[in-house]
């Protein structure tokens, strides 16, 4: 008897192939052999893959695997008639739970992540530095890198690399994003900006047209970048309103007490 076929999200090019998409006894029959009867549910449907190649998915009814499919796909050779199997799989569906994306370790790390003792080496195609000077045309002519280096100390070059454009503008975008800039909860409540705070300390380079350093023990940014339109409530120019000011204490109308009282009631 010739079953329906339900078409799974067709892709522009894969049509399923007629024949292999009827051969959904088979393809349960192949889930079968890796997996208990108690776990394969409904035939989900067909997806063509490409020519003479068609995916079947039943539904996973293990409990540990919801939103999970068995996948198995099929294909034939040009005029054959008996389908081969090509693999099976169980595949995460749209609703499975399923682990987050791996993310390169130094994807990961965060300022703060580094312990005592921890060394993090720069990878030497690292984007965001460039070198101060160059070290000679042959690169393995140890005598002149060494007098190239000499020379680049003497002139006061000092280091190697340098940053680059790009190490600079993902550093401004850092800081400015970050609790530093304009947009941290501190800086949107803030009575006036960085930029008119004597407390800012300018720096130098490019880097320097729209940052510098707190310099305010009290405030919160004490040592930190901040960006110009930063802020806080301990800008040097903040004064308390009348009615916000400590009130004076009064004189003591009689003062009761003196030393000589004091010694007495000893
Ligand atoms: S005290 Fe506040 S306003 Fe002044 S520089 Fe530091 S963060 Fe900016």
């Amino acid at each position: 008897m010739m079953r329906p076929v339900i078409a799974l999200a067709p892709r522009a090019e894969a049509r399923p192939d007629a024949a292999l998409a009827q051969a959904v006894d088979l393809a349960r029959e192949v889930v079968l052999e890796v997996a208990d009867a108690s776990e394969v549910g409904e035939h989900l449907g067909a997806r063509g893959e490409g020519e003479r190649v068609v995916t079947h998915l039943f539904e996973c009814t293990s409990a540990g695997y919801p939103g999970w499919r068995w996948s198995v796909t099929l294909t034939r050779a040009k005029r054959g008639k008996g389908a081969t199997v090509n693999e099976v799989v169980l595949l995460p569906g749209e609703d499975a739970i399923v682990a987050p994306s791996w993310v390169p370790y130094k994807e990961r790390i965060q300022p703060g992540d580094l312990s005592p003792g921890d060394l993090l080496p720069v990878e030497d195609e690292d984007v965001r530095l460039v070198p101060t000077y160059l070290v000679g045309d042959d690169p393995l002519d140890s005598d002149a890198r060494a007098q190239v280096r000499r020379v680049a100390e003497d002139l006061g070059l000092g280091r190697t690399r340098t940053l680059s454009r790009e190490g600079i503008d993902m550093a401004a975008e850092r800081w400015y994003d970050g609790v530093g800039g304009p947009e941290a909860p501190l800086a949107k409540s803030a009575p006036d900006r960085c930029t008119t705070c004597a407390f800012l300390v300018r720096i130098s380079g490019s880097l320097s047209e729209m940052f510098g350093v707190c310099a305010n023990g009290n405030a919160n940014d004490d040592g930190r970048i901040v960006s110009f339109d930063h802020g806080c409530g301990a800008h040097s120019e903040v004064k308390l309103a009348r009615r916000n000011r400590p009130q004076p204490l009064p004189d003591h109308v009689y003062d009761s007490l003196s030393e000589e009282d004091d010694l007495e009631s000893f």
